[in-house]
């Protein structure tokens, strides 16, 4: 499981900053879609062999009340409960501050393991001025610089140390493990006891769980299946647990630790930023996608076409997907969603011959060259995969940074449609040799 990383400190002491700096990318594929409403407090990102998640709680801070700070702002204090470390941020340049204190008397409290930073420290002493932080009782400050990256690689390896290489990931399992993720509402609690409610729950694997989420074993029509259950479905009857409160965190880290994402919509309602988001996170973990268009049951026959078409549009960039109408309520469409859940599996999953990679490739080019940068002409010479889940192809050549992201759609395309991948999002990476 990748580690949740939560950036926290008083506003202007480089949380965003430093967040950009953690959440660089490379690929620039999720970032550029347009209508894609990506909510930049949420990100991935990876030191060394070393992957996590990171959220900038600077997006959730609450009125600032003359200078100090009102009340940490509740999503700041989940966030808290909810990551796996906390970087607390201070500003080197201002020194330290009464509203540093408050929030330091908060996290020695928190369970999770808290490292100080003191940021803004690019050029300075380290040893100076460090001195006066170390009054907070969170232990060694380290003196960083986000907007130059003075000592992050350092911060990061202390932060990281004791969480897994991507590499030694436990075995994954050898069929779909699907999280189904959505808004409140939407009806994810009611589609997952659709799908449990008749089926034999083989096992509760409760050691294998991110902390408050399940992850439950059953068959389908004699196939296997593991279902994350984020919401704390099957434990709903209590009535503590019947406001369930939203939490992006959890929806990450279940998506992350699936292969397989089940998008659940509202036909009843239309397309909210929050669906967008959640949609973006699949999307940019690179997971296999099946949404399911839910309440189907309350939407007249003349009012379905439109709704289909509007989904369509502002989801766009989910085209890879399956999209199912269902409704959970009425148990209607479940078989054709778990259809496509084993083949968005499959396709996630899928071995790429390199003959056949190679086949395609010649075939596009002569279809259709990749335009001319200059004086130059991107040379693509051989291919193979590069990586599963999703399916990674890796292009040799020269001159392949010159070639733009239009021609590498039509790449991706050309690929989905030679391998018939639909349900994983697919990957193209270029490796330049000259
Ligand atoms: P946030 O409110 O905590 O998210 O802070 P921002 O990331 O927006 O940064 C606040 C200001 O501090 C901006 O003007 C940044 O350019 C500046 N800043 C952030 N990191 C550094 C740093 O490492 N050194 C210096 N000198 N300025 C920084
Ligand atoms: P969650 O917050 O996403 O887990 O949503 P719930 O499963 O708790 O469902 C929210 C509300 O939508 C409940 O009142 C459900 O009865 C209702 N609901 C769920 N699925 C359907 C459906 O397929 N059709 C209709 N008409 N209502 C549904």
């Amino acid at each position: 499981m990748k580690p949740t990383i939560a950036l926290v400190g008083r506003p202007n002491v480089g949380k965003s900053t430093l967040f950009n700096r953690l959440t660089r990318s490379k690929d620039a594929l999720v970032h550029d879609l347009p209508g894609l409403t990506r909510d930049r407090h949420y990100g991935h990102g990876r030191v060394g062999s070393k992957p996590y998640l990171v959220v900038d709680t600077g997006g959730f801070e609450p009125v600032v009340d003359s200078g100090i700070l009102h009340e940490m702002a509740r999503q700041t204090l989940q966030a808290i409960d909810e990551a796996d470390a906390v970087i607390f941020l201070t500003d080197a340049r201002t020194g330290l501050t009464p509203q540093d204190k408050i929030i330091a008397d908060r996290l020695r409290q928190s369970p999770r393991p808290v490292f100080l930073a003191v940021n803004k420290g690019e050029g300075g002493n380290r040893a100076v001025l460090a001195a006066e932080f170390y009054e907070l009782a969170l232990g060694e400050p380290y003196v960083v610089s986000g907007a130059h990256g003075d000592g992050i690689y350092a911060l990061m390896e202390e932060v990281l140390a004791h969480f897994p290489d991507a590499e030694e990931e436990v075995a994954a399992p050898k069929h779909p493990v699907f999280a189904v993720i959505g808004r409140p509402n939407v009806g994810k609690s009611t589609l997952v006891n659709a799908v449990l409610g008749e089926e034999r729950v083989i096992a509760f694997d409760m050691a294998g769980t991110t902390r408050d989420s399940i992850h439950i074993d059953f068959e389908r029509d004699g196939k296997p299946f593991t279902i994350i259950d984020t919401a704390g479905v099957r434990r709903r009857g209590k009535v503590s647990e019947a406001v369930e409160k939203f939490s992006v965190i959890k929806a990450m880290q279940a998506i992350e630790a699936a292969n397989v994402a089940v998008l659940v919509l509202d036909a009843q309602q239309d397309i909210a930023d929050q669906d967008a988001t959640i949609a973006g996170f699949a999307l940019e973990a690179g997971r296999a996608l099946v949404v399911a268009v839910n309440k189907w049951d309350g939407i007249s026959e003349e009012r379905r076409n439109d709704i289909k078409r509007d989904i369509a549009r502002k989801l766009y960039f989910l085209d890879f997907a399956k999209f199912h109408y269902v409704s959970a309520l009425k148990e209607k469409g479940i078989d054709g969603l778990f259809a496509s859940i084993r083949s968005a599996y499959a396709a996630a999953m899928a071995k790429l011959s390199t003959p056949k990679i190679t086949r395609v490739l010649q075939t596009a080019i002569e279809r259709q060259q990749p335009p001319r940068a200059g004086l130059v002409r991107p040379k693509m010479r051989y291919a193979h995969q590069g990586g599963m889940n999703p399916p990674v192809i890796v292009i040799h050549g020269n001159s392949l940074q010159h070639i733009p992201d239009s021609y590498t759609r039509y790449l991706t395309q050309t690929f989905r449609k030679a391998f018939d991948l639909q349900g994983t999002p697919l990957r193209i990476q270029y490796n330049v040799s000259e």
